[in-house]
């Protein structure tokens, strides 16, 4: 899963338990794993023209940002401080961290199952040893080899749909809220006037 995929799916995901907390950073906390472990991997990787698990513990794509130990810290951090801003990251990353678990079990990279792997092991990490996975990406063609898998347009696709929709109804927000009282205002009028008929129809009969 990509940009618009952990943007949209997850700020969505966590939405019930995000009102009132600022939602530009639910959508930042829910693409700061990668923000972090993807430049610190390929950064890396060029400073010392190494791949992999020759880079020593920052072997792949998903490393320190992508573990529990981070999300944690900012969990006692959000606490500590009381900060409305630290939750929202707290919750952004704590969907980022599902889906890519998620995300393991439908894709299939170069034909490996990336499986449970590399977030699995990233998020337990260091109870599986002091290590990360070198998947999902060791290198940028493999990266960009995962374009080709179904998965990303579809995840990709509902991410940016989301988005859209939420962008859409914020933007339109006083127009329909207008249009909806004004819905009910007339509900209400036939309403009464319908019981204004049936006690009028009454008081003849009688
Ligand atoms: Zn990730």
């Amino acid at each position: 899963m990509f940009i618009f995929g952990h943007l949209g799916i997850g700020s969505k995901m966590v939405s019930p338990v995000t009102r009132g907390l600022p939602r530009r950073f639910v959508l930042i906390g829910a693409i700061l794993p990668d923000l972090i472990d993807k430049p610190l991997y390929y950064a890396l990787s060029l400073a010392t023209v190494k791949s992999g698990s020759e880079l020593g513990l920052i072997s792949g794509t998903r490393t320190v940002g992508h573990t529990g130990i981070f999300l944690l810290l900012l969990t006692c951090a959000a606490i500590a401080r009381r900060s409305r801003v630290l939750a929202a990251l707290v919750l952004g990353v704590a969907s980022h961290l599902i889906l890519d678990g998620v995300s393991d079990h439908f894709a299939n990279i170069n034909g490996t199952a990336i499986g449970a792997s590399s977030a699995a092991i990233a998020l337990i990490f260091p109870l599986q040893g002091v290590r990360f996975a070198v998947l999902p990406f060791s290198n940028v063609g493999e990266h960009l080899g995962s374009l080709r898998q179904p998965w990303f347009y579809i995840t990709e696709a509902a991410g940016a749909l989301i988005l859209f929709w939420d962008y859409w109804k914020s933007a339109n927000k006083r127009e329909i809220t207008a249009r909806f009282q004004a819905q009910r205002t007339e509900r209400r009028r036939l309403k009464n006037h319908r019981r204004q008929a049936i006690k009028a129809e009454m008081s003849k009969r009688l």
